[in-house]
């Protein structure tokens, strides 16, 4: 039987074992940290990954513990409608969008993987520092984290390194010249306990990057006095930082707070709900160049490790379900590990090698940074003497061709 080992246990890795397993294929998951904890903040689940999801019959549990999404509303700094989006259902998809808790995520997905393959399907405290092949299997060489003295070594078909945008694996098949970039945009990004506001579940982008530009979202069902925990993130150029890719670096209100002080709206007082989060994160955007490569024999590549992207378009998780998805139906088929290994970066390393880049160039809130040049960043009278409707679902609808997630593609 083929033995696959997976190296991380995020979002991709947890998918992977379990879509593996759905397919009767054995896998175990190495994860670096020694207990895994509900790290992070907000993210979405776009229809398209939703539906893998979905088969996975995970759907009640992710409805539960998180908001389905109705709609993405655009407006200027000014608080200015531009553009509403239908998501999900809403929009008219067969498949919902939610908003959630990364950690409540990663955590559904790891209950799952331990009552469907075991306890012992996930091994902590392993971090992956090196690894050998021969032409018959591979070896995965791991520190222990109390005991930097001791190593494991395990043996395995095959090794997918599912392990984030620093990821070993990665460095060990592409050792030179894969350096993170900087955007030159740095995000500040918390949660807050607030009332809801317009639907309870919509998504809000306000502002633009050259003053600060907002997002926020409930990812929690309102509580009895109708608050929501709302995730929210605030943005803009900063030529000045340095991007160095830690998900849990501390942030301060002093640096970025005055870029949206004027953005209380009579529907959601924006500065005043990030004054009373319960913690702020610091993010300066990065991601790297796209690879020409991610497969060596029996050791390729997944999510982030794969194609860390900027997280924009809420699509870093979404790849990474999409990417577990098709590399798990190779693996059950009858073709060769490494042919099923080439067959899947065939289909996958394109289509995410465009995500990667439109997250550069032409990100999905690419309709604020239309408006604020054509208005010169001031107030507007009617949006339709700006830009027309047409022009702006193009835009919209654009961005998810590429990512995936435009109805057609999801009806086939
Ligand atoms: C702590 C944390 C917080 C995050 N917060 C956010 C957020 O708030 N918003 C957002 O958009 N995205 C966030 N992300 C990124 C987001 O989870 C990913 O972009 C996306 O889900 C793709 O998932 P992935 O499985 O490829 O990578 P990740 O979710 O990053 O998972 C990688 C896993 O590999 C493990 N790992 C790393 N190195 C090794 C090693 N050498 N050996 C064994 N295991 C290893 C890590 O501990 C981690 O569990 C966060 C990631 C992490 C790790």
């Amino acid at each position: 039987m083929k033995v696959v080992l997976i190296i991380g246990a995020g979002i991709g890795g947890l998918t992977l074992a379990l879509k593996l397993h759905s397919l009767g294929v054995a896998s175990r998951i190495y994860e670096a940290v020694p207990k895994i904890k509900s790290l992070g903040v907000g993210i979405n689940i776009l229809p398209h990954a939703m539906r893998e999801l979905c088969h996975l019959g995970l759907e009640q549990d992710i409805a539960l513990n998180s908001v389905e999404t109705q709609e993405v509303q655009f407006f200027n700094r000014f608080g200015q409608h531009i553009f509403t989006d239908n998501r999900g259902r809403f929009g008219g998809y067969e498949w919902p969008q939610y908003s959630i808790h990364r950690g409540v995520l990663q955590s559904i997905l790891l209950e799952a993987v331990i009552q469907r393959l075991g306890h012992e399907a996930v091994v902590t405290n392993h971090r992956l520092i090196d690894l050998k092949q021969t032409e018959t299997e591979v070896q995965a060489i791991f520190e222990i984290a109390a005991d930097k003295t001791s190593q494991v070594k395990v043996l395995g078909d095959v090794l997918i390194g599912c392990d984030g945008i620093h990821s070993t694996v990665r460095r060990k098949l592409n050792p030179k010249n894969d350096p993170l970039v900087y955007s030159g945009i740095t995000m500040w990004r918390g949660v807050t306990k607030w009332p809801g506001f317009l639907t309870g579940a919509t998504m809000i982008y306000a502002g633009w990057l050259q003053t600060g530009k907002v997002i926020a979202y409930p990812i929690e069902k309102a509580d009895v006095d109708g608050n929501q925990l709302i995730n929210w993130l605030c943005e803009f150029y900063c030529s000045s930082q340095k991007g160095e890719g830690d998900w849990g670096k501390p942030g301060e209100l002093k640096d970025f707070i005055w870029s949206c002080d004027e953005m209380n709206f009579n529907w959601l007082d924006i500065p005043a709900m990030i004054k009373r989060a319960e913690f702020i994160f610091e993010y300066p955007m990065v991601d790297r160049n796209p690879l020409a490569k991610w497969t060596k024999e029996r050791v390729t590549l997944l999510g982030d490790a794969a194609h860390p992207m900027y997280p924009r378009g809420s699509n870093g998780a979404g790849q990474a379900i999409l990417d577990a998805v098709d590399l798990a139906k190779r693996l059950s088929s009858k073709v060769m590990h490494q042919e099923a290994l080439e067959l899947y970066e065939h289909e996958r390393r394109p289509r995410t090698t465009e995500v990667v880049h439109a997250n550069r160039t032409v990100p999905p809130d690419a309709i604020l940074k239309e408006v604020y040049d054509r208005t010169g960043d001031k107030p507007f009278d009617e949006i339709e003497d700006i830009i027309k409707r047409d022009e702006l679902e193009l835009i919209a609808n654009n961005y998810k061709t590429i990512a995936g997630f435009d109805r057609t593609s999801l009806e086939t």
